[in-house]
């Protein structure tokens, strides 16, 4: 089987539109969590993903649109955009994000948004918080967002650290013996440098998993986003992948 891994599509539906055609082909998706947020199409998002045969975990945007976080916990642009979804979002959308899971286990592989100590909020920003969680509980492999930074985190149980693995191109990651934890990149709001909408691609066959970039009209979802009154940081973030 070859999974299409996504996560943080923050209701950018040009760049899904761009990834899920650049992806093909592949059997079904597992997305991590944060559909919504920051980004103009909310719904559109959430419909497009159904299309698919797919997996799906809540993450915290989600959960601050279903009112379950304060919004003083979110930054002032993430708030108002928030609030915003909030007031767009279709019953039935809400419906589907209230009833995601914060963790899912398919296989070898745990999803979870952030961590596997948080699921919902703590960033594996760098090799010391995974180290934590490589020793929180027993997993094989573990497949994150949150960051919006594609990267791969390898335990080394012999000196007690966990490596920083940095994607180098799209050479595939071949996965073994050793446990991982794998973050695809952000397919609506990269944070790397490369504005590109980023995503993963597992083939269970092979037992590779590789990191991809697809280019998408950045100034399409801009657009948008002024249309709906947006606020300007988030609009311009997006250009420069930060
Ligand atoms: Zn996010």
């Amino acid at each position: 089987m070859r999974y299409l891994i996504l996560s943080d599509i923050h209701g950018n539906l040009p760049a899904l539109q761009a990834v899920l055609h650049t992806a093909q082909p592949f059997d079904a998706i597992w997305c991590l969590g944060d559909l919504v947020g920051y980004g103009p199409n909310p719904n559109e998002c959430i419909e497009r993903l159904q299309d698919f045969e797919h997996v799906s975990i809540v993450g915290n945007h989600d959960w601050g649109v279903l009112g379950r976080a304060d919004p003083f916990v979110f930054n002032g642009d993430a708030r108002q955009a928030l609030i915003w979804i909030q007031g767009e979002l279709y019953p039935e959308n809400r419906e589907y994000l209230a009833a995601l899971p914060t963790i899912k286990e398919v296989g070898d592989f745990v999803l979870v948004h952030g961590s596997l100590r948080e699921h919902i909020w703590e960033y594996l920003l760098d090799g010391e918080y995974a180290r934590k969680n490589f020793l929180f509980r027993d997993f094989k492999y573990a497949l994150v967002g949150h960051t919006h930074i594609p990267v791969t985190f390898a335990w080394d149980g012999e000196r007690d650290v966990a490596r920083v693995v940095v994607p180098d191109g799209e050479t595939p990651l071949q996965l073994g013996d050793h446990r991982l934890i794998i973050n695809p990149g952000s397919v609506g709001q990269p944070r790397d440098g490369d504005p590109r909408a980023a995503f993963g691609i597992l083939d269970t066959e092979t037992m590779r998993f590789s990191f991809h970039r697809a280019a998408y009209a950045v100034e399409i979802t801009q657009e948008r986003m002024r249309a709906r009154g947006l606020p300007q940081r988030l609009i311009d973030r997006l250009e420069v992948g930060r």
